[in-house]
């Protein structure tokens, strides 16, 4: 398929523009390491004038109802899904996940997130609040803040940006956007369906360019007056520095447990725990990041992981076939090799993978990985690693089990398996995590459902998630009326 000739461009205030300073980098597939396109290298200057453009973008969502700015929503919707088959194509291209087992259902999401922030705000209703003085009525209600800046990472290139511009757009924020720079052509393919909805001018804008210029410009620009960030906690750290006193939505890194009981079906708990930690090769923040059990069900769990790691089809991600595609980009990779030899070097043992697999396309394939035996001190144990590695780590009692759970520095997702559900239930109320599925994999989520991270864990601030978002990215407003 042919990538549109305007996708290398800035989208600002409702036009395609080329970066003020005329350059351009490559855009490269992770499957092949070969350059599919050319993308703008944005600076502050490109950030700026987006802002300014985003005022009047703002100025124009303001002044319509509710009502049609769900029609441009679900006109949005309609332009993802007449465009499926390309944005499927250059998500599987750009990003490396499969084309059929992964790219379709994120872009079926981000319809689906266009569609249910539309519904959603049109039905959210204020208050009337009975007042002690006479003659006083007193109403809130939900306003837009104004402008949003989106910094968005590349695990999920089109769905993650799509959680803060559809509900932004529903409630009438203008947005300016930075993309993740690795998936930039996925950014452009979905600003291009954003901006045949018909959007007022500038009520959306793009500008690519890597996050610590393009991204710092807008969280930190006085002219923007939200935050929303999906990414790392050490960027996620600066950020709130950088826009302190502005309202924030962080949505930060995991290193989901999945604690197997005694009691566990023992093989459905490893099939769940293999899908966290394979699906889009590990690099979800509510993936899989470690598998805790006791002695009694270890030797179980590290057959079905194992055989569960062999059953992965790795290969082009294009290719129908195919269930587990390359990393994204060299960063990630070195971070994973770091944590799989840092495992091994502290007694874990290699069950399966734990190599690069070049012969698939490029150097970014990385084999699914199953390491027994880990100790807790492990970097895989006490920090996210973001790829397909499914370490299991064996503790005494349920009491172990906890306290190893509860050890590392994130809580975002976690998994227990039990039969029992009332210990079960004792458990997810135990485990310091912001989601907590039973008997199902650490990354379930839906769209409508709060997700972020546990207070005091380095895994953001907020919820993201149908009314949760834009409760977020409104302010309320109240008005009295005195009667006299
Ligand atoms: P990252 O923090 O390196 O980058 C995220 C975004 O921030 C990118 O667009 C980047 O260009 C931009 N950025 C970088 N430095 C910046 C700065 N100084 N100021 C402003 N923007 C800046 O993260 P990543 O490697 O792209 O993504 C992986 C991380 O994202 C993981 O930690 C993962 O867990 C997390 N994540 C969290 C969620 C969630 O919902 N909690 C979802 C997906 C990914």
């Amino acid at each position: 398929m042919q990538i549109p000739e305007q996708h290398r461009q800035h989208f600002i205030g409702g036009a395609w523009r080329a970066p003020a300073s005329g350059t351009y980098r490559p855009a490269k597939s992770p499957g092949t390491g070969e350059t599919i396109g050319e993308v703008a290298e944005g600076d502050r200057q490109d950030a700026v004038a987006a802002i300014e453009a985003a005022k009047a973008g703002q100025d124009a969502l303001a002044a319509m109802t509710r009502w049609q700015r769900a029609d441009l929503c679900h006109r949005v919707a309609e332009r993802i899904e007449a465009q499926k088959n390309y944005l499927a194509y250059i998500l599987s291209l750009e990003q490396g996940k499969p084309l059929k087992s992964e790219a379709y259902g994120e872009i079926e999401a981000a319809a689906t997130g266009f569609r249910e922030a539309a519904e959603l705000f049109k039905f959210m209703n204020g208050d009337f609040i009975a007042a002690e003085t006479p003659g006083k009525r007193v109403i809130s209600y939900r306003v837009a803040r104004g402008i949003y800046a989106v910094v968005t990472p590349w695990n999920f290139p089109i769905n993650i940006p799509v959680e803060y511009l559809a509900p932004c757009l529903a409630a009438g924020n203008a947005v300016v956007w930075a993309p993740a720079p690795t998936t930039s052509l996925c950014a452009s393919a979905l600003m291009q369906c954003i901006a045949e909805a018909g959007l007022p001018d500038g009520a959306v804008n793009l500008v690519h360019g890597p996050g610590a210029v393009v991204g710092d410009e807008f969280v930190s620009n006085p002219g923007t007056h939200g935050v929303g960030f999906t990414g790392s906690p050490a960027t996620g750290a600066k950020i709130a520095q950088r826009g302190a006193g502005k309202p924030m939505l962080l949505e930060l890194g995991g290193n989901g447990p999945v604690i197997v009981l005694d009691d566990a079906d023992v093989e459905r708990a490893a099939g769940a725990a293999a899908d966290g930690a394979f699906f889009n090769a590990g690099q979800v923040c509510a993936a899989t990041g470690r598998i805790l059990c006791t002695r009694k069900t270890y030797e179980e769990l590290a057959h079905h992981l194992t055989v569960a790691a062999g059953e992965r089809v790795a290969g082009d991600p294009l290719l129908s076939e195919t269930t587990i595609g390359p990393l994204n980009n060299q960063a990630v990779l070195t971070k994973v090799e770091a944590h799989v030899a840092d495992g091994l070097a502290r007694g874990g043992k290699l069950l399966a993978g734990g190599r690069r697999r070049p012969e698939l396309g490029s150097d970014l394939f990385y084999a699914p990985t199953v390491i027994a035996d880990l100790g807790e001190d492990a970097d895989l144990n006490r920090a996210e690693t973001f790829g397909p590695v499914a370490p299991i780590i064996v503790c005494k009692d349920e009491d172990d089990l906890i306290r190893v759970a509860n050890g590392a520095g994130h809580g975002l997702a976690a998994g227990i398996f039990s039969r029992d559900l009332a210990k079960a239930f004792r458990f997810a109320e135990t485990v310091q995590s912001g989601l907590v599925n039973i008997n199902g994999p650490s990354h379930y989520w839906e769209l409508h459902i709060p997700f972020g991270g546990a207070s005091g864990k380095q895994s953001g601030l907020g919820r993201l998630g149908g009314r949760h978002t834009l409760e977020a990215v409104t302010d309320v407003k109240t008005i009295s009326y005195d009667l006299g």
